[in-house]
Parts: C-alpha cells; structure tokens; sequence
C-alpha cells in the first residue's frame, strides 16, 4: 500500500539549470519507487506574484550577468531584517494566489526545490491543511552545496534535505531547523550518473572503470584515439570569450608541451561559439599565442591572482602535441561525457560539481557567481578534487601540468568518488515517499 502513486508539486524556477535538473532528478525517482505517480514543476512567483516577485526568472537572467550587481542584491538579500521584510511582504500580497495554484492541484506533498518558494507557500500548505483538515507535507530538497542564501532554511518544514557539512551549519545558524527534521544526503542529480557511476564500478581508475571508459570514448569521439586525455570544458554562466579564450591557451600550451589531449568543449545553445571552435584556424591561434608572453596575458584581477608564481617560458618539447577541439552544443548525456573526460574546466556550478563527484572526475572550476556559488569552490577545494582558476592563460598551464602527473588525477579522481552521491535522488524520495504515505493514512483516520 505505501508504494501507491503519488501526486507531487515541485516548487521551483529557471534561475540557472541546476533547480530544474533536480527537481527532474526527483520525480524521475518518484516514478521509479511510487509508479503512477503524478508530478507538476510550478514557479510561484511568474504566475502567482505580483511586482517584482513575478519577474524572478528575467531579473536573475539579466543580474547573474552582472556579477557586481549580483553580488551586492545576493549579499543585502541575505540579512536577516531583508528576510524577515520580503517573506511578510511577498506572503500579505501573494499567498492567497499561491495557495489557489497549490489547492487546484490537490497534491499529496509538496517538494520545494528552491531558496525563493520556501516561507510563502509553506505558510499556504499549512492554511491549507487546516481548511482540508489534511495534513499536506511540505519538505525542502536543497540545490546548493558549499553555501546556500538564508531562506532556504525553514524551521517548520516536514524535513529539510542538505548536501554539506557547511549547509547544515548554515541551517542551524540562519533558519534555527531542529536536528530531527535535517537530512543530511547529496544533492539529487540525475539518473544517469547512478548508472554510470555503477558502469564505472565507482572506479574509474580501476582495470574496469579504465575499460568501461574506453567504450564511452570510441562510442561519443568515434576517429579519436580512446587512449588519449578528454578534457571537457562546460560554458555554464562563463561567458563566451572566457571559454574562447580558456580554449585557445589549452589548445596552444598542450601543443607547445607535446602533450595528447582532446578538448570536448559543451557550448549549450551558443552554436556561434560552436561553430567558431569547429571552423577555428587552430595553428594560426597557437603561433600567435606561443609568439607573445604568457605573463603579459594574466588576469590581474583574479581572485586568485599574485598568490600563483609567474608562469615560465614554456619549454618547447621536440614532438608537438596532437590536440583535437570539438565543439559540442546543448547535450542530454552528460553523464556519458563526464565518464569519457579525464579533467572537468566549469563554472562552480553545484549540480555541475556534484555530477562530477559522483562519476569520480576531478574539476578545475574556472568561475562562480558570487555569493551561493562561492562556497562550492571551497567545498570541491577542502574535499580535494577541485582546485579554482580564472585566469585562461594560467588554466592551461594547471591542466597541463596536471596531464603530467597521472598519480595526481588518479588521487584526485579516488577523492571525489569520496564525496559522489549519485543516489542521492533516490535516498530523498524514498524517504519524502514514506513520510508522504504515513500522512496519508493519518489524514484517512483524522
Ligand atoms: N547541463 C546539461 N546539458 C548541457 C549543459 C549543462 O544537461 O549541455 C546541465 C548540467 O549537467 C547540470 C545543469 O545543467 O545538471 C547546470 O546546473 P548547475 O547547478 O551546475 O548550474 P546552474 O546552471 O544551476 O547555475
């Protein structure tokens, strides 16, 4: 009887890939542990809010390019008195509208997937649950890893589900959530990666997993040598020159060092870029650039930059290096890429973190958005699979001299098959499902 259909309301918002990802990642549990279960993704805000909640989705597209402008609303945002002022504000204007939208839907439980669809529509689940007299559940699936904004972290929800050490802290401290009702887990990423993690043998560095990512490779890069490096590049909120750029030095620096490598850069829907790095001049670019000094090229504004040592001239090796460029667009089988890769080049973003943990590839991230993604970095630096650069010239240099140290990667891929979760997703459900079905008898009985 508990493994009967369920009818489930995800809250969440486009506001970058990740919240979607893992609301997706979930109701495919759903469908696997619960089947026949129904699922519904609303964003409150768009269709419920008024002025300016109802513009979330293109103010976070137009103010996540600004990083400046993110970082001062992100960190102002994050005070107590602003949490305390928008959830009253947003909850007396439009929890009436939200409690309708969630009332026609009529679900069995209600998954938050989202920082911003926490205080209003739990305080709508509960109206709700009183008018009905039925208990409609309401838990919190955190999409952050590192670091996460306040109001994701509620006292009253059913049960709030964390990724990190560091989240738990910040429930403890921001949302003051009891122990009882935290669930420390991973963060629910897709599917695919549990079945590729499990392809893999959870190592990929072993005589299996080597074996299993020899067919990936020959199946994804048919003509390639399968024995050769991947390193694959991920645009994410990078913007386009920047991974332009981090292309071109990777590209000139392998070649100079006579280092084997493929580049797999994931362009998503810029087929500008993707064409430009398909039709690129390559050697033209690498004359140029081994022409000029690497220093003189350096990033003076880098998070990082006057803690790393001028680069050296780099020693020209006899052979040059055979290095392919692919450009790739928008793809639905990351998993099979991240398998075939040796080194991951992205953005810090969590979803895009925790997908690379759990199939055990080491990341160099090359960017974050300030504020909920800074933590990340730190979170992939402590666990010892990531390390952090933003300077194009400088990344290729550490990737580089990463290639030249296989036992390296091997640590580094062994620490984050450490950390990988891969099924996350399915923990989670499993438990949302069986919280879901004793609410269910109860409320029957009420
Ligand atoms: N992604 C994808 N196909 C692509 C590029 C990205 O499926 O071509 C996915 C990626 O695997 C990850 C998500 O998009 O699951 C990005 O989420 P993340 O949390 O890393 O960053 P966000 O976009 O939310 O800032």
């Amino acid at each position: 009887e508990n493994r009967g259909p369920l009818r489930v309301l995800f809250l969440s918002a486009d506001t970058g890939g990740g919240h979607r990802a893992s609301a997706e990642s979930l109701a495919k549990q759903f469908l696997i542990h619960y089947p026949g279960s129904n699922y519904e993704l609303l964003d409150i805000w768009t269709p419920c809010g008024v002025y300016p909640y109802r513009t979330l989705v293109p103010s976070y597209q137009h103010l996540s390019a600004s990083p400046k402008q993110w970082r001062v609303l992100y960190h102002a945002s994050n005070t107590l008195p602003w949490e305390i002022l928008m959830d009253l504000h947003s909850t007396f204007l439009c929890e009436k509208g939200i409690r309708k939208r969630i009332a026609e839907y009529d679900p069995d439980v209600i998954v938050s997937v989202h920082p911003a669809m926490n205080y209003a529509p739990m305080r709508s689940a509960q109206k709700l649950s009183k008018l009905y007299g039925k208990h409609i559940p309401f838990f919190t699936v955190v999409t952050d890893l590192g670091s996460g904004h306040a109001t994701w972290f509620q006292k009253n929800v059913d049960k709030l589900y964390l990724a990190s050490e560091r989240l738990y802290r910040l429930a403890k401290r921001r949302g003051g959530t009891p122990d009882d009702r935290i669930v420390m887990t991973g963060l629910p990423i897709r599917h695919d990666f549990t079945v590729q993690a499990d392809l893999l043998g959870r190592d990929r560095y072993s005589a299996f997993g080597k074996e299993y990512q020899k067919q990936v490779r020959l199946k994804l890069l048919p003509g390639v040598d399968p024995e050769k490096p991947v390193i694959l590049l991920m645009g994410g909120g990078e913007g386009v020159g920047a991974l332009s750029e981090i292309v071109d030095e990777l590209y000139t620096t392998l070649v100079l060092k006579g280092v084997d490598a493929t580049i797999c850069v994931i362009c998503g829907r810029n087929e500008k870029l993707k064409d430009s790095l398909n039709n690129r001049d390559w050697s033209s670019v690498s004359e140029k650039l081994a022409a000029g000094n690497r220093n003189k090229r350096r990033k003076k504004r880098s998070r990082w930059f006057g803690k790393r040592p001028p680069l050296q001239p780099i020693v020209k090796n006899e052979q040059s290096g055979k290095v392919d460029v692919i450009g790739l667009g928008f793809l639905t089988n990351i998993a099979e890429y991240m398998v075939a890769s040796t080194i991951l080049l992205s953005k810090a973003g969590p979803g895009t973190i925790a997908e690379a943990a759990s199939v055990g590839l080491p990341i160099l991230m090359t960017s974050f958005l300030p504020g909920q993604e800074a933590g990340n970095v730190d979170f992939a630096v402590e666990k010892g699979f990531g390390e952090y650069c933003d300077e194009p010239v400088y990344i290729a240099e550490i990737v580089s001299q990463w290639l030249e140290q296989p036992d390296l990667i091997r640590e580094m891929s062994q620490k984050a098959h450490a950390v990988g979760h891969p099924e996350a997703a399915s923990e989670i459900v499993q438990d949302i499902g069986s919280i879901t079905h004793t609410w269910k008898v109860l409320n029957k009985q009420a």
